[in-house]
Parts: C-alpha cells; structure tokens; sequence
C-alpha cells in the first residue's frame, strides 16, 4: 500500500464518490488495502432510496472487544466544475501546502492518514483490537452507520471500545456536537379546478398546524430547557419548510408538506418535542412521519479519552462542534467517542476544497498515537 499520505490521499480523490453515485468501487478498492494490512474486513451493503448501491467497510485487526475504533466516510457532497472551481475537483492538485479536491478535507485525507498509521502497526503489537469504519451515505443522515449499528459482525464487540471520528477539526479534541431531528408531515385535500369549489386545499388544513409550529419556533429559541451553553449559539432553530408541489394556481392544492429539521442537544428533551408535534399534527387531522432523529455526540470533557486526545494532540481544552457526524448514529453504541481530525471544517463542501499538508502529515502521527496508546499499550 502506498503509505505516503499525499499522495494516497490524492489517488483517493480521483475517485469520484458525490453521494448521488455507487460507492461500492472506491469502497472496495479500500477494503483491498485494509486486506493488505492484515485486517478482516467485514461487507456492509445497502440501497440508498434513490436506489443506488452503498457500502459501507468494517475492518478489524487483533482479537477481543473494545479496543478502538477510527471512522471515517467515504462518500463526498457533489462537486462540478460549472460551480466556479479552478482546478479539476478530481484531480487531487497541489499549490503550494495545499492539496485541492472534493474530499481532501471532507475526508479522504483523513481516511488516508488512518490507513497510513495502521500499516505502522503489525497485528502482533496490538493487545486490544484496531477498527477501521469507513461508512457510505455519511452526508445524508448517517445511513451507512446506521446499517452498521444494526447489521455489522465486527462492530458490535469494537462498540465496547472507545471511537475517534476523524472528521476535520483542525486536530483539535471535540467531545460533542448537537444530534438531529427531522419530521415531515403531510396534509391531504383533493385536486379541482378553483373554478368548481369542488377541490379541498390541503393548504388550509396545514395551517392550525403551522400556528402551533411558530409557537415551537418561538419556545425552542428563549426558553432555558431548550438551551445548552456547551455549544455555540446555545439553542437551536426549530426550522420549518413548505411546499404544496402544486402544478398551477386555479388548482387547489392537494397536498401540502411542512418539513422539520431540528439539531437536538444533550439535556434538551428531543421525545418531547416530537410527542408534541405529533400531537399537534394529529389535533389537525395530518400525518407525522418521523424521518430521521439523530443522537447528539456528547463525551464528558475529563473522560479517559478526551484526556489521552488532549496529550496526543497538545491541546488543553475539548470543545463542541454544531455540526454533526457519524456519531448521530454511533454515539449512543460505544463506550466513549470523540471527534479529531485534519483540516478545517471551513473548507469542507467548498468550492475548490483543500486541505493544508501539515495538518494531514500530522495527522497520521495523531491516529499513530492513539493506536499505540489504546492497542499497544492498553492504556485507559
Ligand atoms: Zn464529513
């Protein structure tokens, strides 16, 4: 395997894999060097809605539970040169200490870096377990890590152990970052003509339900049980979006949609929120489809972990992200987890993406670190 991290990094993002394409290519080109290394790698396939294939990577070298498990993803938001960028977005370019491409923060770089430190260390060194989860569908709600929570061989012993997602965070140590919550609810009417007044506008029957909606707009922004000062702005917006999908306007509509994004925060009462809400929607005759509700990553700041990431990194204080990760799904599921990664969460999604080849050398040794710490030496 190529352990020279640029360069790796940069094969990886000639590889194009937007979240609207098959991953299973690069995937398996991955699993293929994980092979090399002496890993058990474990299949976890599945179909994204849109009917694409997925697959997400669990690989695992040395025996027994916990140990430590490094993540990653491998699916990138798209990129297309229409949107202004000045180089190829799949050619991995360098200009000067930048290495440019979609991904190279966001995060094959990181992955790089992982598969890098791992060829340091042979399978005989490690007393505890080494895993490597490299999941698909990362950007659109966690579903590749949700299909390994329920269905991975090899994820569930490695669940006892202690997790680092490598998500760019300038190797700085994140001990948490808000969850996420996302509920549709559908309003029926019939279709007619306006001229008739036969149709029933599904508009109008949304509306109580939007009524009860600002009024959750507007508590979840001021009242003290919705806040939390570990995270920067302490509150979270209760955002709503509208759309009848109406083909023209002397139809009456005959659905209506109001969709809910919410980011939840360890200590606010995510249940709560949705009962009410699902309350409201039945009061009004809707239907309340819960779509997605993410758990927020929370690791208290003296844990073992986020004390080994702070020697690691040289570092003094953990800190808290408002975006989320992997650990929507995996949080809950292991032992303790934290975020550390190369590159700036700044430059992520961005048009001419890069990453700064200091931080990404330096990586490698960081996730070496924990490795040794963790696998080699059993430290807790
Ligand atoms: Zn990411």
């Amino acid at each position: 395997m190529q352990t020279d991290v640029v360069r790796l990094t940069s094969g990886f993002i000639a590889q194009p894999t937007s979240s609207e394409l098959s991953n299973v290519p690069f995937a398996r080109h991955v699993a293929g060097l994980l092979d090399e290394l002496q890993f058990q790698v474990e299949e976890v396939e599945h179909q994204h809605p849109d009917g694409v294939d997925k697959l997400s990577i669990v690989a695992r070298r040395g025996r027994g539970p916990g140990g430590l498990t490094l993540i990653c993803h491998s699916d990138t938001v798209p990129a297309a040169r229409e949107d202004g960028w000045t180089t190829d977005p799949y050619a991995g370019t360098m200009r000067g200490e930048r290495l440019h491409g979609r991904g190279a923060c966001d995060m094959k770089g990181a992955l790089a870096a992982v598969l890098c430190a791992a060829a340091r260390w042979t399978g005989t060194e490690l007393a505890r377990p080494l895993c490597i989860l490299i999941t698909a569908d990362e950007e659109t709600q966690a579903r590749g890590a949700r299909q390994v929570v329920s269905r991975s061989r090899l994820f569930a012993p490695a669940a006892r152990g202690y997790g680092v997602i490598c998500e760019p965070t300038r190797l700085r140590v994140v001990h948490a970052h808000k969850g996420a919550l996302t509920m549709k609810i559908t309003a029926r009417g019939r279709a007619a003509h306006t001229s008739t007044l036969k149709g029933i506008n599904a508009n109008i029957k949304m509306i109580p339900f939007l009524n009860d909606m600002k009024s959750m707009y507007e508590r979840v922004l001021t009242e003290e049980c919705y806040r939390n000062e570990d995270f920067d702005p302490p509150h979270s917006e209760w955002s709503l979006g509208i759309s009848d999908h109406n083909p023209a306007t002397n139809m009456s509509p005959a659905r209506s949609i109001c969709s809910i994004n919410y980011r939840t925060m360890p200590g606010v009462d995510a249940d709560g929120l949705i009962q009410a809400t699902r309350a409201s929607a039945r009061r009004h005759g809707l239907r309340l489809q819960l779509v997605f509700a993410g758990e927020p990553l929370y690791t208290a700041p003296d844990s073992a972990l986020v004390r080994m990431a702070l020697q690691i990194t040289s570092t003094r204080k953990p800190r808290t992200v408002a975006y989320g990760t992997d650990g929507l799904a995996l949080s809950r599921k292991m032992k303790e987890m934290i975020v550390v990664g190369p590159g700036d969460i700044a430059q992520a999604h961005t048009v001419d993406e890069w990453i700064d080849l200091d931080q990404l050398r330096r990586s490698v040794d960081v996730y070496s670190d924990f490795i040794e710490r963790v696998c080699v030496r059993n430290q807790d």
